[in-house]
């Protein structure tokens, strides 16, 4: 069994009920277990387009999938929550992304762990930090957070992971 970190984030639709579609999808696939979710944030959106604020979170799931594979359900999930992919960065209503997955490094053209804008991101890393202090290649997460400059909105709501 190996150990993997997701991030999820939605600015379209209900953004709350895409990110529990999220998680209890996760709980439906064979060879997954999620085992601890962060608070669920809102956040400024992030890069070139102007959208609306997102939800984000990190999940923790135990996993027989190799990588690749898990990548695989998570952009099955994304399709089913009726992700388009329009216009890249642009609004989305379910991204999830493999932040790290045990403390191996992956560089495929499908594929990139650790996820390569996770360190130059808040909404990534105060998340994942409710989880973890220090994680592998990265190191603290207190440490990178406290090395990037102010990226506007991060609040936790009090959003549930529970209907
Ligand atoms: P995005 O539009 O931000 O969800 O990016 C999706 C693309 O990033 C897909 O084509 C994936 O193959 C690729 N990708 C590379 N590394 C990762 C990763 N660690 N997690 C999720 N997608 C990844």
């Amino acid at each position: 069994m190996s150990i993997a970190y997701l991030s999820l984030g939605s600015n379209m639709g209900d953004r709350g009920a895409n990110l529990r579609f999220a998680l209890k999808s996760l709980y439906e696939r064979d060879g997954i277990q999620p085992l601890r979710g962060s608070a669920i944030y809102e956040t400024s959106a992030w890069g070139p387009v102007k959208q609306d604020n997102f939800l984000n979170a990190c999940i923790e799931l135990e996993t027989s999938l190799p990588p690749d594979e898990l990548l695989t359900v998570c952009q099955e999930i994304e399709l089913a929550a009726g992700r388009t992919r329009e216009v890249r960065w642009g609004p989305r209503t379910l991204d999830i992304d493999i932040l790290l997955y045990d403390d191996i490094s992956v560089a495929t053209p499908r594929l990139t762990i650790p996820h390569p804008r996770m360190k130059d991101r808040m909404f990534v890393l105060v998340p994942l930090m409710e989880l973890e202090e220090t994680v592998p290649v990265l190191g603290s997460l207190a440490d990178l957070l406290e090395s990037l400059p102010p990226q506007g909105l991060i609040v936790r709501t009090d959003e549930q992971w529970q209907d």
